[in-house]
Protein backbone atom coordinates (compact mmCIF):
# COMPACT_ATOMS: atom_id res chain seq x y z
CA UNK A 1 0.00 0.00 0.00
CA UNK A 2 1.31 2.80 -1.02
CA UNK A 3 0.93 6.22 0.52
CA UNK A 4 -0.67 8.52 -1.66
CA UNK A 5 -2.17 8.31 -4.59
CA UNK A 6 -2.29 11.75 -6.58
CA UNK A 7 -4.99 12.81 -9.28
CA UNK A 8 -4.06 14.99 -12.25
CA UNK A 9 -0.81 16.56 -14.09
CA UNK A 10 -0.75 19.99 -14.09
CA UNK A 11 1.48 22.00 -11.21
CA UNK A 12 -0.03 21.20 -8.80
CA UNK A 13 0.17 17.60 -8.84
CA UNK A 14 3.72 17.92 -10.16
CA UNK A 15 4.84 20.12 -7.20
CA UNK A 16 2.80 17.43 -5.21
CA UNK A 17 4.75 14.50 -6.43
CA UNK A 18 8.43 16.39 -5.97
CA UNK A 19 7.75 17.35 -1.81
CA UNK A 20 6.13 13.71 -1.83
CA UNK A 21 9.19 12.57 -2.88
CA UNK A 22 11.42 15.39 -0.91
CA UNK A 23 9.48 13.84 2.39
CA UNK A 24 9.82 10.15 1.52
CA UNK A 25 6.50 9.25 0.95
CA UNK A 26 5.77 6.52 -1.72
CA UNK A 27 2.71 7.26 -4.38
CA UNK A 28 1.27 6.16 -7.18
CA UNK A 29 -0.12 8.67 -9.70
CA UNK A 30 -2.90 9.42 -12.12
CA UNK A 31 -3.09 11.92 -14.74
CA UNK A 32 -4.59 13.04 -18.10
CA UNK A 33 -2.12 15.38 -19.35
CA UNK A 34 -4.93 16.95 -22.16
CA UNK A 35 -7.79 17.78 -19.87
CA UNK A 36 -6.78 21.20 -18.99
CA UNK A 37 -4.10 22.95 -20.49
CA UNK A 38 -3.86 25.54 -17.85
CA UNK A 39 -0.44 24.38 -16.65
CA UNK A 40 1.23 24.38 -20.20
CA UNK A 41 -0.63 27.77 -21.21
CA UNK A 42 1.13 29.78 -18.15
CA UNK A 43 4.13 32.07 -18.32
CA UNK A 44 5.23 30.73 -15.30
CA UNK A 45 6.17 34.39 -13.57
CA UNK A 46 6.60 35.28 -10.15
CA UNK A 47 6.12 38.45 -8.74
CA UNK A 48 5.76 40.03 -5.70
CA UNK A 49 3.67 42.48 -5.77
CA UNK A 50 -0.08 43.14 -6.89
CA UNK A 51 0.25 46.64 -9.44
CA UNK A 52 -3.76 46.92 -9.43
CA UNK A 53 -3.46 47.94 -5.55
CA UNK A 54 0.28 48.61 -5.67
CA UNK A 55 0.65 46.06 -2.42
CA UNK A 56 2.86 43.38 -1.66
CA UNK A 57 1.81 40.05 -2.94
CA UNK A 58 0.20 37.53 0.11
CA UNK A 59 3.08 35.52 2.20
CA UNK A 60 5.50 36.76 -0.64
CA UNK A 61 8.61 37.08 1.73
CA UNK A 62 8.01 33.54 2.59
CA UNK A 63 6.92 32.41 -0.70
CA UNK A 64 9.82 33.55 -2.99
CA UNK A 65 12.92 31.74 -1.16
CA UNK A 66 10.86 28.51 -0.69
CA UNK A 67 10.00 28.19 -4.44
CA UNK A 68 13.60 29.14 -5.25
CA UNK A 69 14.83 26.07 -3.16
CA UNK A 70 12.50 23.89 -4.16
CA UNK A 71 12.58 24.72 -8.09
CA UNK A 72 16.66 24.66 -7.59
CA UNK A 73 16.41 21.35 -6.11
CA UNK A 74 14.19 19.81 -8.33
CA UNK A 75 16.27 21.21 -11.11
CA UNK A 76 19.14 19.55 -9.54
CA UNK A 77 17.09 16.49 -8.89
CA UNK A 78 15.91 16.35 -12.93
CA UNK A 79 19.16 17.49 -13.84
CA UNK A 80 16.71 19.74 -15.91
CA UNK A 81 16.39 23.82 -16.33
CA UNK A 82 13.49 25.73 -15.73
CA UNK A 83 14.01 28.89 -13.62
CA UNK A 84 15.19 31.82 -14.59
CA UNK A 85 15.68 35.04 -11.92
CA UNK A 86 14.80 37.86 -13.52
CA UNK A 87 13.89 41.75 -12.61
CA UNK A 88 10.76 43.05 -13.90
CA UNK A 89 10.35 46.58 -15.01
CA UNK A 90 7.20 48.94 -14.33
CA UNK A 91 6.71 51.92 -16.13
CA UNK A 92 4.66 54.80 -14.51
CA UNK A 93 1.55 56.72 -16.52
CA UNK A 94 1.08 59.35 -13.79
CA UNK A 95 3.06 60.65 -10.85
CA UNK A 96 0.83 60.03 -8.20
CA UNK A 97 1.69 55.86 -9.55
CA UNK A 98 5.55 57.33 -8.23
CA UNK A 99 4.61 58.35 -5.45
CA UNK A 100 3.45 55.48 -4.02
CA UNK A 101 5.93 53.17 -5.18
CA UNK A 102 8.33 55.30 -3.12
CA UNK A 103 6.07 55.14 -0.29
CA UNK A 104 5.09 50.98 -0.57
CA UNK A 105 9.62 50.81 -1.53
CA UNK A 106 10.37 52.71 2.20
CA UNK A 107 7.56 50.21 3.77
CA UNK A 108 5.57 47.29 3.03
CA UNK A 109 7.04 46.32 0.22
CA UNK A 110 10.99 46.99 0.85
CA UNK A 111 12.57 43.93 0.33
CA UNK A 112 11.08 43.99 -3.21
CA UNK A 113 10.88 47.89 -5.15
CA UNK A 114 13.80 49.44 -6.47
CA UNK A 115 13.98 52.86 -4.58
CA UNK A 116 15.13 54.65 -8.25
CA UNK A 117 12.89 56.24 -10.63
CA UNK A 118 14.80 55.92 -13.75
CA UNK A 119 14.19 58.50 -16.39
CA UNK A 120 16.12 57.79 -19.20
CA UNK A 121 16.18 54.48 -21.31
CA UNK A 122 17.31 51.38 -20.59
CA UNK A 123 20.81 49.49 -22.07
CA UNK A 124 19.36 46.09 -21.88
CA UNK A 125 16.42 46.75 -24.04
CA UNK A 126 15.95 47.47 -27.96
CA UNK A 127 13.42 48.93 -29.77
CA UNK A 128 10.77 49.15 -26.62
CA UNK A 129 8.78 52.36 -25.99
CA UNK A 130 10.43 53.96 -22.88
CA UNK A 131 9.57 57.52 -22.26
CA UNK A 132 7.57 57.52 -19.46
CA UNK A 133 9.76 57.08 -15.50
CA UNK A 134 9.93 53.13 -14.44
CA UNK A 135 11.52 51.16 -12.14
CA UNK A 136 12.19 47.76 -11.17
CA UNK A 137 10.30 44.82 -8.82
CA UNK A 138 13.50 42.81 -7.98
CA UNK A 139 13.16 38.70 -7.16
CA UNK A 140 10.95 38.20 -9.69
CA UNK A 141 11.59 35.57 -12.62
CA UNK A 142 9.72 32.88 -14.23
CA UNK A 143 8.94 29.02 -14.11
CA UNK A 144 9.24 26.93 -17.65
CA UNK A 145 5.87 25.11 -16.44
CA UNK A 146 5.83 22.77 -19.19
CA UNK A 147 9.18 21.85 -18.97
CA UNK A 148 8.91 21.23 -15.58
CA UNK A 149 5.74 18.93 -15.67
CA UNK A 150 8.05 17.30 -18.44
CA UNK A 151 11.12 16.62 -16.40
CA UNK A 152 8.95 15.35 -13.54
CA UNK A 153 7.07 13.11 -15.64
CA UNK A 154 10.27 11.63 -16.53
CA UNK A 155 11.87 11.95 -13.43
CA UNK A 156 8.93 10.04 -11.63
CA UNK A 157 8.03 7.85 -14.69
CA UNK A 158 7.69 4.09 -12.73
CA UNK A 159 5.02 6.00 -10.42
CA UNK A 160 3.04 7.81 -13.16
CA UNK A 161 -0.08 6.53 -15.26
CA UNK A 162 -1.21 8.59 -18.27
CA UNK A 163 -4.93 7.82 -17.85
CA UNK A 164 -8.44 9.90 -16.98
CA UNK A 165 -9.17 9.22 -12.97
CA UNK A 166 -12.56 7.41 -13.31
CA UNK A 167 -14.18 8.40 -10.14
CA UNK A 168 -16.40 5.48 -10.26
CA UNK A 169 -13.50 3.09 -9.54
CA UNK A 170 -12.65 4.73 -6.05
CA UNK A 171 -13.68 2.70 -3.34
CA UNK A 172 -13.19 3.96 0.25
CA UNK A 173 -11.87 1.42 2.71
CA UNK A 174 -10.92 1.58 6.59
CA UNK A 175 -7.00 1.14 5.96
CA UNK A 176 -7.37 4.35 2.91
CA UNK A 177 -8.62 3.51 -0.69
CA UNK A 178 -8.87 1.30 -3.38
CA UNK A 179 -8.22 2.06 -7.41
CA UNK A 180 -8.41 -0.27 -10.05
CA UNK A 181 -5.28 -2.20 -9.23
CA UNK A 182 -3.81 0.56 -6.54
CA UNK A 183 -4.19 0.68 -2.77
CA UNK A 184 -3.26 4.27 -0.80
CA UNK A 185 -3.63 5.05 2.71
CA UNK A 186 -5.04 8.28 0.99
CA UNK A 187 -6.03 10.17 -2.41
CA UNK A 188 -5.54 13.42 -3.39
CA UNK A 189 -7.24 15.53 -5.86
CA UNK A 190 -5.13 17.67 -8.09
CA UNK A 191 -7.71 18.55 -11.26
CA UNK A 192 -7.70 22.05 -11.66
CA UNK A 193 -10.42 23.76 -12.58
CA UNK A 194 -12.21 20.51 -13.59
CA UNK A 195 -12.55 19.55 -9.74
CA UNK A 196 -16.19 20.21 -11.11
CA UNK A 197 -16.54 17.21 -12.42
CA UNK A 198 -15.52 15.69 -9.00
CA UNK A 199 -18.21 13.98 -7.52
CA UNK A 200 -16.24 14.49 -3.72
CA UNK A 201 -15.17 18.19 -4.52
CA UNK A 202 -17.79 19.31 -6.75
CA UNK A 203 -19.49 22.34 -4.22
CA UNK A 204 -16.03 23.95 -4.41
CA UNK A 205 -16.58 27.19 -5.14
CA UNK A 206 -14.03 27.84 -7.86
CA UNK A 207 -14.28 31.09 -10.29
CA UNK A 208 -12.25 30.03 -12.99
CA UNK A 209 -10.60 32.27 -15.28
CA UNK A 210 -9.90 31.70 -18.29
CA UNK A 211 -6.30 32.97 -19.88
CA UNK A 212 -4.53 33.21 -23.02
CA UNK A 213 -0.65 34.03 -24.08
CA UNK A 214 1.38 34.65 -27.40
CA UNK A 215 4.90 33.45 -28.37
CA UNK A 216 6.50 35.61 -30.61
CA UNK A 217 9.45 35.48 -33.03
CA UNK A 218 11.84 38.28 -33.54
CA UNK A 219 15.38 39.22 -34.29
CA UNK A 220 14.49 42.83 -33.78
CA UNK A 221 13.48 43.16 -30.09
CA UNK A 222 15.89 42.79 -27.12
CA UNK A 223 14.65 42.92 -23.71
CA UNK A 224 17.78 40.63 -21.93
CA UNK A 225 16.08 39.03 -18.90
CA UNK A 226 13.59 42.26 -18.28
CA UNK A 227 9.96 41.21 -17.98
CA UNK A 228 8.64 44.10 -19.09
CA UNK A 229 5.17 45.01 -17.28
CA UNK A 230 2.80 47.20 -18.97
CA UNK A 231 -0.88 46.60 -18.52
CA UNK A 232 -0.01 42.79 -19.68
CA UNK A 233 3.93 41.40 -19.76
CA UNK A 234 6.44 40.85 -22.16
CA UNK A 235 9.44 38.57 -21.41
CA UNK A 236 12.36 36.74 -23.75
CA UNK A 237 12.88 33.22 -23.59
CA UNK A 238 15.48 32.42 -25.67
CA UNK A 239 17.52 34.32 -28.17
CA UNK A 240 14.55 35.59 -30.71
CA UNK A 241 11.34 34.00 -28.89
CA UNK A 242 9.42 35.94 -26.40
CA UNK A 243 5.74 35.27 -24.45
CA UNK A 244 3.19 38.09 -24.41
CA UNK A 245 0.44 37.88 -21.90
CA UNK A 246 -2.06 37.20 -20.70
CA UNK A 247 -5.68 38.42 -20.71
CA UNK A 248 -8.85 37.26 -18.05
CA UNK A 249 -11.95 36.24 -19.30
CA UNK A 250 -14.51 34.21 -17.06
CA UNK A 251 -17.63 33.54 -19.31
CA UNK A 252 -15.61 31.16 -21.88
CA UNK A 253 -14.31 28.39 -20.03
CA UNK A 254 -12.31 26.88 -22.67
CA UNK A 255 -8.91 25.91 -24.13
CA UNK A 256 -9.15 27.07 -27.25
CA UNK A 257 -7.23 30.45 -27.94
CA UNK A 258 -9.78 33.13 -29.40
CA UNK A 259 -9.41 35.53 -32.16
CA UNK A 260 -10.43 38.00 -29.74
CA UNK A 261 -7.70 36.94 -27.30
CA UNK A 262 -5.18 37.84 -29.70
CA UNK A 263 -6.63 41.16 -30.36
CA UNK A 264 -6.05 42.18 -27.15
CA UNK A 265 -2.89 40.62 -26.41
CA UNK A 266 -1.04 42.20 -29.66
CA UNK A 267 -2.76 45.39 -27.97
CA UNK A 268 -0.97 45.14 -25.53
CA UNK A 269 1.95 44.84 -27.48
CA UNK A 270 1.58 48.05 -29.37
CA UNK A 271 2.03 49.84 -26.11
CA UNK A 272 5.50 48.33 -25.77
CA UNK A 273 7.02 47.69 -29.23
CA UNK A 274 6.10 49.36 -32.79
CA UNK A 275 8.32 45.44 -33.60
CA UNK A 276 5.73 43.26 -35.50
CA UNK A 277 7.14 39.75 -34.47
CA UNK A 278 5.72 36.62 -36.25
CA UNK A 279 3.49 34.32 -33.67
CA UNK A 280 4.54 31.45 -33.30
CA UNK A 281 1.91 30.35 -30.53
CA UNK A 282 -1.36 31.23 -29.14
CA UNK A 283 -2.08 28.93 -26.13
CA UNK A 284 -5.01 29.32 -23.48
CA UNK A 285 -5.90 27.61 -20.76
CA UNK A 286 -8.25 28.08 -17.53
CA UNK A 287 -7.51 29.56 -14.23
CA UNK A 288 -8.15 27.35 -11.37
CA UNK A 289 -9.14 30.39 -9.08
CA UNK A 290 -10.93 30.77 -5.88
CA UNK A 291 -13.12 33.64 -4.76
CA UNK A 292 -10.62 34.72 -2.23
CA UNK A 293 -7.57 34.11 -3.97
CA UNK A 294 -6.29 31.75 -1.42
CA UNK A 295 -5.74 28.04 -2.34
CA UNK A 296 -8.16 25.48 -1.74
CA UNK A 297 -6.23 22.25 0.30
CA UNK A 298 -7.15 19.90 2.77
CA UNK A 299 -9.94 16.93 3.70
CA UNK A 300 -13.06 16.25 2.46
CA UNK A 301 -15.44 16.96 5.37
CA UNK A 302 -16.57 12.82 5.57
CA UNK A 303 -14.17 10.72 4.35
CA UNK A 304 -10.91 11.49 6.10
CA UNK A 305 -8.82 9.72 3.27
CA UNK A 306 -10.09 11.73 0.82
CA UNK A 307 -7.95 15.50 -0.03
CA UNK A 308 -7.79 17.84 -2.40
CA UNK A 309 -5.00 19.98 -3.36
CA UNK A 310 -6.28 23.57 -5.68
CA UNK A 311 -6.93 26.83 -6.13
CA UNK A 312 -3.50 27.93 -7.03
CA UNK A 313 -5.11 30.76 -9.16
CA UNK A 314 -3.04 33.18 -11.06
CA UNK A 315 -0.25 32.44 -8.74
CA UNK A 316 0.69 28.88 -9.18
CA UNK A 317 4.29 29.09 -9.26
CA UNK A 318 4.65 31.71 -5.95
CA UNK A 319 2.01 29.00 -4.22
CA UNK A 320 2.76 25.87 -5.32
CA UNK A 321 5.79 25.28 -3.52
CA UNK A 322 5.58 26.32 0.13
CA UNK A 323 2.00 25.05 0.52
CA UNK A 324 2.74 21.71 -1.04
CA UNK A 325 5.21 21.52 1.63
CA UNK A 326 2.55 22.72 4.37
CA UNK A 327 0.06 20.07 2.92
CA UNK A 328 2.60 17.20 3.06
CA UNK A 329 3.02 17.80 6.86
CA UNK A 330 -0.70 18.02 6.86
CA UNK A 331 -0.84 14.78 5.70
CA UNK A 332 1.24 13.36 7.84
CA UNK A 333 -0.45 15.41 11.36
CA UNK A 334 3.30 17.14 11.98
CA UNK A 335 1.43 20.25 11.05
CA UNK A 336 -1.40 21.89 10.59
CA UNK A 337 -3.09 23.77 7.59
CA UNK A 338 -2.36 27.47 7.35
CA UNK A 339 -6.35 28.61 8.00
CA UNK A 340 -6.27 31.07 5.16
CA UNK A 341 -6.13 28.00 2.64
CA UNK A 342 -7.98 25.19 4.56
CA UNK A 343 -10.81 23.57 2.26
CA UNK A 344 -12.78 23.71 5.87
CA UNK A 345 -13.47 27.04 5.30
CA UNK A 346 -15.88 26.30 2.09
CA UNK A 347 -17.63 22.86 4.94
CA UNK A 348 -20.79 24.65 4.90
CA UNK A 349 -21.04 24.55 0.97
CA UNK A 350 -21.03 20.55 1.24
CA UNK A 351 -24.18 18.50 0.62
CA UNK A 352 -23.85 14.65 2.14
CA UNK A 353 -25.60 13.20 -0.70
CA UNK A 354 -22.94 10.56 -1.72
C1 LIG B 1 -2.55 32.15 -19.93
C2 LIG B 1 -2.16 31.81 -18.51
C3 LIG B 1 -1.07 32.44 -17.97
C4 LIG B 1 -0.67 32.14 -16.65
N1 LIG B 1 0.44 32.74 -16.17
C5 LIG B 1 0.85 32.44 -14.91
C6 LIG B 1 2.02 33.05 -14.40
O1 LIG B 1 2.69 33.83 -15.09
N2 LIG B 1 2.40 32.73 -13.12
C7 LIG B 1 1.67 31.85 -12.35
O2 LIG B 1 2.06 31.58 -11.21
N3 LIG B 1 0.55 31.28 -12.82
C8 LIG B 1 0.13 31.55 -14.08
N4 LIG B 1 -1.01 30.97 -14.56
C9 LIG B 1 -1.79 30.13 -13.62
C10 LIG B 1 -1.19 28.73 -13.48
O3 LIG B 1 -1.15 28.15 -14.75
C11 LIG B 1 -2.03 27.91 -12.50
O4 LIG B 1 -1.96 28.47 -11.21
C12 LIG B 1 -1.58 26.44 -12.39
O5 LIG B 1 -1.05 25.96 -13.58
C13 LIG B 1 -2.73 25.55 -11.95
O6 LIG B 1 -2.27 24.22 -11.90
P1 LIG B 1 -3.21 23.00 -11.53
O7 LIG B 1 -2.36 21.79 -11.57
O8 LIG B 1 -3.96 23.30 -10.29
O9 LIG B 1 -4.31 22.96 -12.69
P2 LIG B 1 -4.19 22.43 -14.20
O10 LIG B 1 -3.01 23.00 -14.87
O11 LIG B 1 -5.54 22.69 -14.81
O12 LIG B 1 -3.94 20.89 -14.05
C14 LIG B 1 -4.94 19.95 -13.80
C15 LIG B 1 -4.46 18.62 -14.36
O13 LIG B 1 -5.35 17.57 -13.99
C16 LIG B 1 -5.70 16.82 -15.14
N5 LIG B 1 -7.00 16.20 -14.86
C17 LIG B 1 -8.17 16.82 -14.59
N6 LIG B 1 -9.15 15.91 -14.39
C18 LIG B 1 -8.58 14.70 -14.49
C19 LIG B 1 -9.05 13.36 -14.39
N7 LIG B 1 -10.34 13.06 -14.12
N8 LIG B 1 -8.17 12.36 -14.59
C20 LIG B 1 -6.88 12.59 -14.85
N9 LIG B 1 -6.37 13.83 -14.96
C21 LIG B 1 -7.21 14.87 -14.79
C22 LIG B 1 -5.67 17.85 -16.25
O14 LIG B 1 -5.59 17.30 -17.54
C23 LIG B 1 -4.40 18.61 -15.87
O15 LIG B 1 -3.25 17.89 -16.28
C24 LIG B 1 -1.42 31.21 -15.87
C25 LIG B 1 -2.51 30.57 -16.43
C26 LIG B 1 -2.88 30.85 -17.75
C27 LIG B 1 -4.06 30.13 -18.35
Amino acid sequence: MTDVLIVGNGLAANTLAFQLYQQGLSFRWIGNSNLSNCSHAAAGIWNPMVFKRMTKSWLAELLIPELLHFYKAAETAMQARFITERPMLRSFKEKQEQTLWLKKAETEAALFLDKTIYTNGNEYLTNCWLNEPYSFVNQCGNLNVSAFINASNHFFKDCFSEATFQYNDLKLTLLGVHYQQHQAKRIVFCEGYLVKNNPYFNWIPLVPAKGELLTLQTDQLHLNTVIFNRNGFLFQTEKNTFKLGATYEWQQLNDLPSLEGQLELLNKLVAITSVEPIITQHQAGVRPSSKDRRPIMGVHPNHNSVFVFNGLGTKGVMLAPYFSKNFVFFIQSKAVLHPEVDVARFYHLYKPHL
